[in-house]
């Protein structure tokens, strides 16, 4: 299993491998020794569908160049929800392009691909990287077709999933073999996304929003703490729309979160508040346009969950936020990150901002650049806006050249890396408490895993655990404890 992308995508890889194992199949962390490999795409932006290319043809050379010819390659994750069409005719390379429906079958489609060995990528003369070798006749995924168990009435076509949005939601029994650290998890509250951003083409990819239900939720996680697992973290496309579209009079896209209406994010964090344990959860991936006060009370109020917001924001510009379709104004975003700072006392926040997004002009991306300097986000990452087939922002006049955007980022990320640095050292002298993910690095709850900065223990300290530690400096982003 080779998983890119983002940690939505990891927990769908898990629940994949978990289907697997079910099945009485074993993983394998040998390519070599592998009978099927699978490689769940990423689809988010252009680079991130050229990574999982690349990925793809690797993994199909690698079993020419391992002599295992009769491995079978499957595709799935967001490109093959989204483009399996195109990829089929593109890469005959691949058995089996699945679905984000289909991840909780994975167990079942690899037995069934099995058992109709051998197919044609036996044949030695298709082990070339590129598909234009190959003589697409469509013969070569009949495997992969029947392994679905989707006929089309032409006998075509066997992708079913690429016509319609996704509705599956894992459940709290769902089998998940998990890829995270023993002491760290990421539970899946919600999936999909109601939001209409005009750059973004998840919605399509990943469908509408839906919760699970807070007894799902919290039976995983009551298993998770009880598994010994320190650090929960919640994600979804949206995280503070949790609970939402299940409130009997369904809220609209920027309604506030305001648990007297039915289930909320706010009344998720309480009950898990009560969980026994030691352990502390992360939010991710929320949306400005939902906080509320009673959302940040109850993060105020709840000292399992780390003062800690990734929000991302995009942009600050009205003109921008409008055109982005981001359902949020700069009066709004700035009185919400007053009330964040106000309500939780040394919260972290993280944000990501669009730079060279269609039309946005030198003033508008100076009154970004202006923005990120006083607000003085403890975390910031910004994107080259990509122009992503499908969205609205892709037909938008005035697509701003490479070399612009370039350099825009540049800019932006030069200005963030001081003020980055600044509050780095402005954490000297402090004891913070810390998780340890090695045995001489550790993170604080100012730092999601994988995105962000590090501390570097000096003296060695047991792995996933907790530890409190005095911070004696700081090199880059990262601290020294
Ligand atoms: S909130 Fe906007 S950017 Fe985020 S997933 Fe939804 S549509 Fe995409």
């Amino acid at each position: 299993m080779i998983s890119l992308g983002c940690a939505k995508n990891l927990v769908d890889a898990e629940i994949m491998l978990g289907s697997v194992l079910q099945r009485g199949i074993e993983i394998t962390s040998r390519a070599e020794d592998a009978d099927v490999l699978v490689v769940n795409t990423c689809a988010f932006i252009n680079s991130a569908k050229e990574e999982s290319i690349e990925a793809i043809f690797e993994a199909h050379q690698q079993r020419g160049l391992n002599k295992r010819s009769d491995q079978k390659l499957i595709v799935s994750g967001c490109m093959s929800q989204r483009f399996a069409r195109e990829l089929r005719e593109e890469m005959p390379e691949v058995d089996a392009f699945i679905g984000l429906d289909q991840v909780a079958q994975l167990g079942e489609i690899v037995e069934k691909l099995l058992r109709k060995r051998p197919t044609r990528n036996s044949d030695k003369s298709r082990t070339g990287v590129h598909g234009s070798m190959l003589n697409a006749d469509g013969s070569m995924l009949s495997v992969g077709r029947r392994a679905l168990d989707v006929d089309s009435d032409n006998g075509d076509v066997g992708l079913a999933f690429a016509d319609t949005r996704p509705t599956y939601i894992p459940d709290y029994d769902t089998p998940r073999f998990r890829l995270t650290p023993a002491h760290s998890a990421y539970v899946k509250i919600a999936e999909g996304c109601n939001h209409p951003c005009s750059f973004c083409v998840i919605p399509q990819m990943r469908g509408k929003h839906r919760s699970r239900t807070p007894q799902s939720v919290l039976a995983e996680i009551r298993g998770l703490v009880s598994e010994g697992v320190r650090e929960i973290n919640l994600i979804s496309q949206d995280t503070t729309y949790y609970g939402m579209d299940l409130w009997s009079a369904k809220a609209g896209p920027r309604q506030p979160v305001d648990s007297r209406r039915g289930p909320t994010l706010a009344a998720l964090l309480r009950k898990i508040q009560e969980i026994d344990g030691d352990f502390w959860v992360r939010l991710l991936y929320t949306h400005p346009a939902h906080w509320s006060d009673e959302l940040i009370d109850t993060i105020a109020q709840c000292d399992k969950v780390v003062r800690y917001i990734d929000i991302p924001l995009q942009h600050i510009d009205d003109s921008m936020l409008g055109r982005m379709r981001r359902e949020t104004s700069r009066q709004h975003i700035e009185d919400l990150i007053h009330k964040l700072r106000a309500g939780m006392p040394g919260v972290t926040l993280r944000t990501t901002f669009i730079v060279g997004f269609p039309g946005e002009t030198e003033a508008e991306f100076a009154s970004l650049l202006d923005f990120i300097r006083r607000t003085r986000f403890e975390r910031l990452g910004v994107f080259k806006y990509s122009q992503e087939e499908g969205s609205r922002a892709a037909k938008m006049p005035g697509q701003i050249p490479v070399k612009i955007q370039n350099a825009r980022y540049r800019i932006a990320m030069s200005i963030q890396r001081e003020i980055a640095h600044e509050i780095a050292r402005e954490k000297t002298g402090r004891e913070l408490k810390l998780l340890v993910d090695q045995p001489h690095i550790a993170r604080s709850e100012a730092d999601a895993p994988d995105v962000d900065a590090r501390v570097i223990l000096s003296k060695e300290a047991p792995v996933g655990e907790f530890a409190w530690r005095a911070i004696i400096g700081s090199r880059g982003y990262d601290l020294l404890a």
